[in-house]
């Protein structure tokens, strides 16, 4: 039975009140009529409350409270990690024309730039680092962990100016190689394991050392988790260091503005042998279940929103433990594109792609949006 035929039934049935023999005695058509589909519809109405109650939700969320009430987990200032791009050149402050309100910013700018947003509520950031000296590039990625070098600099300056802000550091070596690569190569161009497992668990250990308080590699090498944790373990600093794998990064084309930003595009080739294919499911369960065994701490997905069903298998995978999201520049870039052309508004839409990412199953989450999110989340 349909809600307006219900609606129309009802209007039949007997008052409390009504005088039931009168109209019971009479004997006109339309009380007949009346009289049977009063019948038909009181017969009708108890089998459907009954049995449709469940159809019945709005007010369920109806107030605005009980709306925020529908959802497991809420969007909250501790779960953001803001991504940053530090320079080899310490007065560097330059936008990123692809990634709107982002900039690249040496040393020198880092705290001004930081102090309003660690008091607004800002927890944690990612740091990459980003050499614009072509000279520091080589085909080892030496200048990853070079001890004056923007990355190793910036912990040391950001845990003496905010010593309540958690600091991750993004592991890699496409951003000082010669080739872009994430690894160190073969002579055919293919990535060499082994070489590129030793050389990134070294860069890790090189961040820890000089006090991160997470290294993130986001290389894809086979084995780096394993490497990484058991160097960890070995120097003695596995108990506060924690180690955050990219363990299901896809390859596709929504990092293009961070390669803008970082200047890591690769000079040849590209990632498909190191990254996932976008239609492999599997086996971004299979990395996940990996990374796990070998000894990470938090498991993430990347890109997000294209994603939402690999961070719902990294919940059940890793239903133990965190899972982060990185919602990355080309989703960022697409919000801002689509706002400025009307489609819909930044902030209802920045919140939807956000808190899609946490009902798939992420409870952290690296986002360009966080500086916003500080003051939205205010309100
Ligand atoms: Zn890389």
């Amino acid at each position: 039975m349909s809600f307006s035929t219900l609606v129309n039934d009802l209007n039949y049935r007997p008052r409390p009140n009504s005088n039931t023999t009168a109209t019971t005695n009479r004997t006109d058509t339309r009380s007949q009529v009346s009289r049977a589909r009063s019948y038909a519809s009181t017969a009708a109405t108890s089998v459907s409350i009954s049995g449709d109650i469940s159809s019945q939700l709005h007010g369920g969320y109806s107030h605005p409270l009980a709306r925020t009430w529908q959802a497991e987990r809420q969007l909250t200032k501790s779960m953001l990690i803001y991504p940053l791009f530090i320079t080899d050149n310490p007065d560097e402050m330059t936008s990123i024309p692809s990634l709107p309100n982002q900039c690249r910013m040496g040393l020198n700018k880092l705290v001004p730039f930081l102090t309003p947003l660690v008091e607004k509520g800002l927890k944690s950031v990612i740091l990459f680092g980003v050499p614009l000296d072509p000279t520091v590039k080589d085909a080892l990625g030496t200048a990853a962990d070079d001890p004056q070098g923007p990355v190793i600099a910036g912990i040391r300056l950001l845990r003496r100016a905010f010593p309540q802000l958690f600091i991750s550091c993004d592991v890699c070596l496409c951003e000082y190689t010669t080739h872009g690569h994430c690894g160190i190569l073969h002579e055919d161009g293919s990535l060499n394991n082994t070489l590129s497992v030793d050389r990134v668990s070294d860069v890790a250990m090189a961040y820890a050392e000089a006090g991160a308080h997470c290294v993130a590699p986001s290389d894809m090498n086979d084995g780096r988790i394993r490497a990484i944790k058991l160097k960890l373990i070995e120097a003695g600093i596995a108990h506060r260091v924690l180690l955050m794998s990219y363990s299901a990064k896809f390859s596709g084309c929504l990092y293009g503005p961070f390669r803008d930003a970082a200047g890591s595009c690769p000079s040849f080739g590209d990632r498909k042998c190191y990254q996932l294919p976008p239609g492999g499911r599997g086996l971004a369960r299979r990395a996940m279940h990996r990374d796990i065994a070998e000894g990470a701490d938090i498991i993430m997905v990347k890109p997000a929103t294209q994603y939402l069903d690999i961070i719902s298998d990294a919940k059940e995978i890793g239903k133990d433990m965190p899972v982060a999201a990185y919602h990355v520049s080309g989703e960022y870039a697409m919000i801002h594109a689509a706002a400025q052309a009307g489609v819909f508004d930044l902030k209802t839409m920045a919140f939807e792609a956000t808190e899609g990412i946490l009902r798939a199953g992420a409870t952290i989450i690296v986002s360009y949006f966080t500086p916003q999110f500080l003051d939205w989340l205010e309100t």
